[in-house]
């Protein structure tokens, strides 16, 4: 549906040096949309977000956000833009309190609503609030991907870019994690959850992708992708 396309990627080609990684790649999200983002080891993930997110230069191809053609636009112009990536391996700064950490997610975009999403995000997660002072890399790794969240929130995302957001999470914490994106999603964002975390991430997404080699071999509703033994069995490896 046109109208409602909140992000459209199209052609992307991308890479390091005279590698090519991304072969052109194509992808949608729609406005409210959740999307999950599949593919196993170095199938070009991190590549794709890196070069959505303005870390990297596309080589050809489009990315309209919005209406805006952000492709080889600077990082900070895309999170201007409100599409808003939260790193994988929790990226925050370690030596910075967890405040800190939380006031940069709205250096650049939403500075002047700071204290409203903060308490917003105090809302999603009292524990951080506890913790305010605390050095964000002595934070347990469940905490420290929910302060990498919370400072993604602290920007007012119009998109989400989840990078993993299970990976090293134990099995009750992944549980919460998933709850809280729904829970985001409920609230009308709009989500681009790479994962590895197959089974969970295709549960609650509109619509999938799965990226191989650098190029989509798939896309399409969850069902499509788990009522098919060929695709489950080509993709996801079961
Ligand atoms: P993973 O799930 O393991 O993180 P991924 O899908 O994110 O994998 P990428 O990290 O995008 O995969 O890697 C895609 C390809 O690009 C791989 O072949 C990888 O070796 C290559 N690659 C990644 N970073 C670089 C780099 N800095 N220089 C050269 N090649 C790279």
């Amino acid at each position: 549906p046109a109208a409602e396309t909140l992000l459209d990627v199209r052609g992307l080609r991308g890479g390091y040096g005279r590698i090519e990684v991304l072969r052109g790649v194509d992808l949608q999200v729609a406005r409210g949309e959740m999307v999950a983002l599949l593919g196993s080891n170095g199938a070009g993930k991190t590549t794709f977000n890196h070069t959505l997110c303005g870390l990297m230069k596309p080589w050809a191809g489009s990315v309209r956000f919005n209406g805006v053609e952000l492709g080889g636009a600077h990082y900070r112009e895309v999170v201007r833009a409100g599409l808003i990536q939260v790193p994988e391996g929790r990226k925050i700064f370690p030596n910075l309190s967890v405040m800190e950490n939380l006031e940069l997610g709205s250096f650049t975009r939403a500075r002047a609503r700071r204290a409203q999403n903060l308490e917003k995000v105090f809302g999603i997660f009292p524990r951080l609030k506890e913790r305010t002072a605390q050095l964000a890399g002595t934070m347990s790794g469940g905490e420290q991907q929910m302060l990498a969240i919370g400072r993604g929130l602290m920007a007012e995302p119009e998109l989400l870019i989840l990078d993993e957001p299970s990976l090293g999470l134990s099995p009750l914490l992944v549980e919460e994690m998933f709850a809280l994106i729904g829970r985001l999603r409920g609230e009308g964002l709009a989500i681009l959850l790479v994962e590895q975390n197959v089974g969970q991430a295709l549960e609650m997404a509109d619509r999938a992708y799965v990226i191989e080699n650098g190029s989509m071999r798939f896309s399409g509703r969850p069902e499509e992708l788990l009522n098919s033994d060929a695709l489950r069995r080509a993709y996801l490896g079961v």
